[in-house]
């Protein structure tokens, strides 16, 4: 009958199953024991299914046994039991077949052991994917975990989807999540560190006084890859040196001494952690920064002037105010027309004229910033780069009657080492910025975190991902390269 579907198939032309039979019947004449079809498509190891019907609602279910011998020995002493006890009937939940809810029927036999040493009396089958007392598949477990470290779905969300209950998905996740994160991270030349709100400020209003009264206000610090592709490599609760210095203490020396460039925003407290626990590390800081507080200072002068000069705040029709955009964007990013605007609404008066030194100011700090070798193509000089921060330090002299413009010269002044070294280097702290946004991502799909230690594994995990992602790449073409087809020499 099978011999003659076979023709019938050959004859129309659909598949040839001739090679195939023929590999089946020289496996079978080897000894090779296959299991049966649905046993193989079902995919638990140590379980034979015996019968699966799809029922109206669409639940698929299945009944199985047990066809793993090791599933029948003594989990004490190791022998193979003779008496059977009882059967029992598990229905261990399981994934869903094509979106449908499976029904899993395991009947399985409790044993007897008879070993007179032993001290169990009966014990029940176990599986690897089923283990004891276990109500859920271990592939269930392990695809709800899944997709929270690799999609980024919310462990409720994971649950919800799996049918399970979240601390069951949050466990599972956990699980999975830390053994990964607890490996040690690989050396770092160039690293990155940062802070991170943890959740919003909360402010309570003194009876008292009627004042504000800041409750609590979280953060975390966070250390970042910037060399490398391993993303976000740990964080500590709260932003002081201490709490920095307490965390790169905590690696190895040799870890420490392999770091050689640290970027961090101007932020005193990190300089002090990074000088007293890296001290054979250059500091960077973040050119970003640097460029935002020189347009800040712009934006300050603006409306200090604005406010002497008319009593109140700019608004439309102000000739200052028609401005304000233009002035916070890059000086060659400006049209002909646009940069006509800026100097005919500036040079009307002397409050322009201020407004104009804090805009010319700003573009002076910038014309040394630009000489990093992103810019230019070529490698920068120290020399030139001092040279363009000291006319912007004698443009500040001139102007010293701009408290703003002083105020820049001076925290400039402060971190000139680094802005020279940023330069140089042209490290910037954005691979920092960009895994920080990830991380307010991660805050807003759970809706706030309660437990400080979920949300650093659910932000580091994120964080990770890219990394994951790229070495799961890497084992695949590797493995391709190796089962593909022989390069043929001849
Ligand atoms: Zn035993």
């Amino acid at each position: 009958m099978a011999a003659a579907c076979r023709r019938d198939a050959g004859a129309r032309g659909f598949y040839d199953l001739g090679p195939y039979h023929r590999i089946r019947d020289h496996q079978k004449a080897a000894g090779i024991v296959f299991q049966d079809t649905a046993s193989v498509l079902f995919g638990v190891a140590g379980l034979q299914v015996t019968d699966a019907q799809a029922l109206p609602d669409g639940t698929l279910e299945v009944w199985a046994v047990t066809s793993d011998p090791a599933a029948a020995v003594c989990p004490d002493c190791g022998t193979v039991p003779a008496r059977r006890h009882d059967t029992v009937l598990a229905r261990p939940r399981d994934v869903c077949r094509g979106g449908d809810p499976v029904a899993l029927w395991w009947v399985k036999h409790r044993w007897k052991c008879d070993e007179p040493g032993c001290d169990r009396k009966t014990f029940t089958e176990r599986v690897p994917q089923v283990p004891p007392r276990c109500r859920l598949t271990a592939r269930l477990r392990e695809q709800a975990a899944a997709e929270v470290a690799g999609r980024g779905i919310t462990p409720a969300e994971a649950a919800r989807h799996a049918g399970i209950s979240w601390p069951v998905a949050h466990e599972a996740f956990a699980a999975a999540a830390d053994p990964v994160l607890d490996q040690a991270p690989a050396p770092v030349a160039h690293l990155g560190i940062d802070e991170h709100r943890r959740g919003r400020p909360r402010w309570r209003i003194d009876a008292d006084t009627g004042e504000y009264e800041l409750l609590a206000d979280r953060w975390h610090t966070c250390f970042f890859d910037l060399s490398g592709q391993q993303g976000l490599l740990g964080q500590v609760e709260g932003r002081t040196a201490d709490d920095a210095a307490y965390w790169l203490a905590g690696a190895t020396p040799a870890w420490r001494d392999a770091v050689r460039v640290v970027a961090i925003d101007m932020c005193t407290i990190y300089a002090s952690a990074v000088r007293r626990v890296l001290p054979g590390a250059q500091l960077v800081v973040d050119l970003f920064h640097v460029v935002h507080l020189a347009v800040k200072m712009t934006g300050d002068v603006r409306r200090r002037v604005a406010r002497g000069k008319y009593g109140r705040r700019g608004r439309s029709g102000d000739p200052e105010y028609g401005i304000k955009n233009l002035l916070v964007r890059n000086l060659e990013h400006l049209s002909p027309a646009q940069f006509a605007k800026v100097t005919g609404a500036l040079q009307a008066d002397p409050a322009g004229q201020e407004i104009a030194a804090a805009w010319i100011g700003k573009e002076k700090l910038r014309h040394a910033l630009n000489l990093r070798a992103r810019i230019t193509g070529s490698v920068p000089c120290e020399r030139n780069v001092r040279d363009r921060l000291f006319a912007f330090y004698d443009w500040c002299a001139q102007n010293e009657d701009i408290p703003e413009l002083l105020s820049l010269a001076k925290t400039v002044s402060r971190w000139e080492d680094e802005i020279v070294a940023a330069v140089l280097t042209g490290i910037t702290n954005s691979v920092s910025e960009s895994l920080n946004r990830l991380a307010k991502l991660e805050a807003r799909l759970a809706y706030g975190f309660r437990n400080p230690a979920n949300q650093r594994r659910r932000v580091r995990i994120a964080c990770t991902r890219g990394k994951r992602r790229r070495s799961r790449q890497v084992t695949t073409q590797m493995s391709r390269s190796v089962t593909g087809r022989r390069h043929d020499p001849g």
